[in-house]
């Protein structure tokens, strides 16, 4: 309620509709006694050992766009609730039909606290869980079940002194420990904002075109982050590696079929250019050679946010907004 209060949701505004519901599991569904909560891990198949540093890389490498490490593959939700679903029809074939709804990052669910809680592991100082064995490159799933189970305890914190998280954020969004101020977080910009990116914060967001994992790249316990066993997190063609100029030219057809199904789709094609605009600004003030001829292809775009971002992009003042 103290987060909401200072606006930090920003425009998501689906977080304080609920209001307590949000936080009283038999609000949401009646009946419910007990949550299972579960996390499943999402590091590509193929991930190296090295692969923090492989990731810190993509920064020097302005030219080139970054989605966040979880969104290269297959949408999570689907996957993660039909497993869910899955574990619940076994646990009903052992003890009998019983009540419940399986929930991933979809309804008004404090999933983080829920997953501290029961032991999945602790609140990192960027309010990400986190677990000695896994890191924090997991999804967080539930099943409200109407049935009491015995409850399993949460885990001691161990961030100790560290603040890593806190010193590598691009944009400072991690106000203090354990306290997020969304509206300056690039995951929230580039996926959750619909508007203008505000001026101010656009320089700051490099080459990260959707989310940003900079707080879990650097931190010590991802050392020990899971790889899935699931093909469906394995990276899709063009979404790493690939340049500004390559992702900028996507029309809206192309923007479709390649995100078929993955989690990137849900932000449009209109987003997922202004997203590109501002990494090729970011990219044009460094010296990036291709990027303005890039930036020009879009000056007369249909899209009035496009057409903003690229007059910002190409510091085109008389374009910006006063
Ligand atoms: S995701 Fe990026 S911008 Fe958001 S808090 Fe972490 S480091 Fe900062
Ligand atoms: S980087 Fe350090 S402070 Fe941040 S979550 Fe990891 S251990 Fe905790």
């Amino acid at each position: 309620m103290h987060w909401l209060a200072e606006g930090f949701h920003g425009d998501m505004h689906y977080m304080a509709a609920h209001g307590l519901r949000r936080a009283r599991p038999a609000e949401l569904v009646p009946g419910t006694v007990s949550v299972i909560t579960a996390r499943m891990n999402y590091l590509p198949r193929d991930t190296p050992s090295e692969w923090q540093a492989v990731e810190f890389d993509r920064l020097n490498r302005p030219g080139e766009g970054i989605v966040s490490l979880y969104a290269r593959g297959r949408d999570y939700h689907k996957v993660l609730r039909n497993r869910l679903q899955k574990l619940a029809e076994r646990i009903a074939a052992e003890v009998g039909p019983f009540g419940h709804r399986a929930f991933t990052d979809s309804a008004p669910v404090l999933e983080a606290e829920l997953a501290s809680r029961s032991g999945q592991g602790w609140r990192g100082k960027h309010t990400l869980v986190l677990d000695r064995e896994a890191g924090s490159m997991f999804f967080l799933g539930e099943i409200y079940v109407d049935m009491a189970l015995p409850a399993s305890e949460p885990v001691t914190p161990h961030c100790g002194s560290c603040s890593a998280c806190i010193d590598v954020c691009p944009t400072g969004a991690i106000v203090a420990p354990h306290r997020l101020d969304a509206r300056r977080c690039i995951s929230y910009l580039t996926i959750e904002h619909a508007g203008p990116i505000p001026l101010a914060l656009r320089p700051l967001m490099g080459n990260r075109i959707y989310g940003c994992d900079d707080c879990q790249l650097i931190c010590p316990w991802n050392k020990f982050a899971k790889k899935t066993e699931l093909p469906d997190f394995d990276a899709r063609e063009g979404l790493t590696g690939a340049t500004l100029g390559a992702l900028f030219a996507w029309t809206e057809d192309e923007f479709l079929r390649r995100t078929e199904g993955s989690p990137i789709r849900r932000i449009g094609h209109e987003r997922w250019l202004r997203n590109v605009a501002v990494a090729l600004g970011n990219a044009r003030r460094v010296g990036e050679g291709d990027a303005a001829a890039a930036l020009a292809t879009r000056r007369e775009d249909a899209s009035a946010l496009v057409r903003e971002h690229v007059a910002w992009a190409l510091d085109d003042a008389a374009e910006l907004p006063r």
